[in-house]
């Protein structure tokens, strides 16, 4: 069978899938060096990350992607950039296969049937293909990544390169039982992601440690707009201008059953703010239906609000994500319930004619931990499409209604006029 053969028959011959994979690993750039790489493993029951140094060349061989076949299918794995791994089983012979910037190669296959499991790892210079059919695993092949590290990594990840897209992803489906995401939507500019790509790498989940917020609110900057000091809604409305129909409670307010989504009475450019939400204690709900809200800065953009402790949804639409486009450096959440804090700088874009000339910027901290840094934001966001810039002018700071009860304390704003 010669490549154009064989890559026509992966589309069409797989079937079910049986298997788990047996590990949920996550790379992350941040640590990587010249002599090595760390690996995240989630450690079950405990909602936290063992983090595993691995010097270059020391792989541990089925730590990575695991899955026992009695079918076809098989694994993927992202060295990001552009560069994929897959390893699989079709039509009784097992592929190894590299993509790098979408250009695939067949590195080497061999025949196997009946029950097999097979393994995928990277060492951070390698791929590393294994399958075993009885005791022993045997290596497939090794294959470089020249040109891809350091490397964003992730979770498995399909081949996306064309003629591969209807591949399954045995790892992904397995990893929590729950499928979010989409792949149906359109690319994101100046990405080879679609918008809410669920296969897009998972920012690593850190913990965020004490600095913000303290345990009670803390006082704002003297010359800060305060918007809620815990005792009256009165610089907030709803949509049409009328009173908010959040709830006032001691010290905060929150989102009811068709609350509405609500925003400032005043409209603001560039901005710092500072705002401090809380997902509801008790966890009801997936992905985007746990805990979501949003901050929308010129009523426009939106910094994602969600409860994404121990809950994946697709990257670009977790907690502190901008909405649709971009995932956080780091998933900085704190546990459901928990007050959390966003310190946000948002620079208002610049028109010309109906023409952008400088796009809007944002930056992001998340509890104090930075997740987006000076960010150009290339157009309009929103849920399963892009859209090009449309001239605006200052808007109103916007609070989603997403059909959870969040909640939000100690907002305050400061506007970010010119220096002279
Ligand atoms: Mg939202």
């Amino acid at each position: 069978m010669n490549k154009t053969t064989f890559f026509a028959a992966v589309c069409i011959s797989l079937g079910p899938v049986a298997g788990q994979a047996a590990d949920k690993v996550h790379f992350e750039d941040d640590d990587f060096s010249g002599d090595g790489w760390s690996e995240f493993v989630e450690v079950p029951d405990t909602g936290g990350w063992e983090v595993i140094r691995r010097e270059l060349g020391g792989l541990v061989q089925g730590r990575v992607q695991e899955v026992t076949l009695e079918g076809d299918g098989g694994l993927f794995l992202s060295a990001g950039r552009g560069s994929f791994a897959s390893l699989f089983r079709s039509n009784g012979s097992i592929h190894a296969v590299r993509t790098r910037d979408g250009a695939q190669s067949l590195i080497d296959q061999a025949d196997a049937g009946g029950s097999v499991s097979l393994r995928l790892g990277f060492d951070g210079a390698f791929f590393i293909y294994e399958y075993r059919t009885g005791e022993q695993w045997t290596r497939l092949a090794k294959s470089d990544i020249l040109g891809v590290v350091p490397y964003t990594g992730g979770i498995s990840t399909p081949n996306r390169a064309e003629g591969m897209s209807g591949y399954r992803v045995v790892e992904l489906e397995s990893l929590k039982g729950v499928r979010f995401g989409y792949t149906d939507t359109p690319k994101i500019p100046g990405t080879p992601w679609v918008v809410h790509d669920p296969f897009r790498p998972q920012p690593r989940q850190v913990h965020p440690g004490t600095m913000t917020p303290r345990d009670a609110p803390g006082a704002p900057p003297s010359d800060a707009i305060v918007l809620f000091d815990g005792t009256n809604l009165d610089a907030w409305e709803d949509g049409k201008g009328n009173a908010p129909k959040w709830t006032l409670r001691d010290g905060y307010f929150e989102c009811g059953k068709k609350s509405g989504t609500i925003r400032t009475k005043q409209k603001f450019g560039s901005v710092q703010l500072h705002i401090e939400w809380a997902s509801p204690s008790e966890v009801k709900g997936s992905s985007q239906g746990r805990g979501n809200s949003g901050v929308f800065l010129a009523g426009l953009y939106e910094v994602q609000v969600q409860d994404n402790y121990d809950n994946l949804t697709y990257p670009d639409g977790q907690a502190s994500s901008l909405y649709g486009f971009r995932p956080p450096r780091v998933n900085a959440s704190r546990p459901p319930g928990a007050w959390q804090s966003y310190d946000i700088i948002f620079e208002m874009p610049e028109f010309e004619n109906g023409n952008v000339t400088r796009k809007a910027r944002i930056t992001v901290l998340h509890n104090g931990v930075l997740t987006q840094h000076g960010v150009e934001i290339p157009g309009m966001l929103g849920h399963k499409k892009t859209r090009p810039y449309r001239e605006h002018g200052p808007g109103h700071i916007q609070l989603q209604d997403h059909g959870n009860p969040v909640r939000y304390r100690n907002i305050w704003i400061r506007e970010l006029k010119p220096i002279q």
